[in-house]
C-alpha cells in the first residue's frame, strides 16, 4: 500500500500507465493533490528535498520506494561510527575533555572489535527504546501497531540516522576532535531523525522530540556505561 506524500493517506496506486510512453499521476482522494509528484522528479531534486528536511520527500522515500538494501546502510553507519569512536581513543589532548560531555568517553589504545561491539549495543539500545516508547504511546492512544508500521519505523530510524555518515567527512578532513563540527552533525542528525520519525509515527513535534531525545540519551548512556564497565584496552 502506498501513501500520499502530502497528507499521508493510504492509496492503492500512484499512477496509471496508458501506453509505454504515457504515464498519468493520480490525485489523492483526501487532499486533492498529486499523490506522489516525486515519481517524475530527478533523484538529485529528491535528495535536495531530503537534505532540506521536507516531509513529503521523506514520505516518498519511506512509503513509495522499495528500500530493500537498508541493512547495508546500517552496516556502513555502524562501521563509520565505530571508526570515529576508535579515533577518539588515541586522542588525549585537552579538547577531548570538552567532547566527553557530549559523546562516549574512551580510554587510550582501544580494541577495534570491542568498539564495534559497544557501538552495536548502543545502537540496539536506541532502537529498542524508541520502539518501546512508540508502542506505549500507541497503546494509550488506542491506535493499531501492525508489522508494517514497525518496518517503516525501522527504516525511518536508519534513513534519519544516516546523517551520521557526515562523520566520514570529519575523519577525511581531520576535524574529528573539534566539538563544533561534532555538535553540528549531532544536531542535524537529530533533525533528520525527528523528521523521519514524525512521518512514520504520526506523532506531533513535541512527542517525537521527547521520544527521539530519550532514545539519544539512552544511546549515550549505554556507550558511557559500557566504556566504564568493560574497558577496551588492548
Ligand atoms: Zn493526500
Amino acid at each position: 500500500m502506498y501513501h500520499c506524500v502530502n497528507c499521508g493517506a493510504k492509496i492503492e496506486e500512484l499512477y496509471r500507465t496508458y501506453c509505454p510512453n504515457v504515464l498519468k499521476l493520480l490525485e489523492c482522494d483526501r487532499c486533492g493533490h498529486l499523490a506522489d509528484k516525486y515519481i517524475e522528479y530527478d533523484p538529485a531534486i529528491i535528495l535536495v528535498d531530503l537534505i532540506l528536511l521536507d516531509k513529503r520527500a521523506y514520505r516518498h522515500l519511506l512509503y513509495n520506494c522499495d528500500l530493500k538494501y537498508c541493512w547495508k546502510l546500517v552496516i556502513i553507519i555502524w562501521l563509520i561510527e565505530s571508526f570515529r569512536n576508535l579515533s577518539l581513543c588515541n586522542y588525549s589532548e585537552s579538547n577531548t575533555k570538552v567532547l566527553k560531555a557530549f559523546q562516549p568517553a574512551f580510554d587510550e589504545h582501544c580494541n577495534f572489535y570491542l568498539v564495534l561491539l559497544r557501538t552495536a549495543i548502543s545502537f540496539a539500545a536506541f532502537f529498542i527504546v524508541v520502539v518501546f516508547l512508540t508502542r506505549i504511546k500507541k497503546f494509550f492512544y488506542q491506535t493499531r501497531t501492525d508489522k508494517d508500521n514497525m518496518t517503516h519505523l525501522w527504516k525511518a530510524l536508519v534513513i534519519g540516522g544516516s546523517c551520521k555518515l557526515l562523520g566520514l567527512l570529519e575523519i577525511t578532513w581531520g576535524h574529528i576532535f573539534l566539538a563544533p563540527h561534532y555538535l553540528l552533525i549531532l544536531g542535524y542528525t537529530l533533525l533528520c531523525l525527528l523528521t523521519a520519525y514524525s512521518v512514520v509515527s504520526d506523532n506531533g513535534k513535541l512527542e517525537s522530540l521527547v521520544i527521539i531525545g530519550i532514545g539519544s540519551l539512552v544511546y549515550n548512556c549505554a556507550s558511557n556505561f559500557l566504556s566504564t564497565t568493560f574497558p577496551i584496552l588492548d
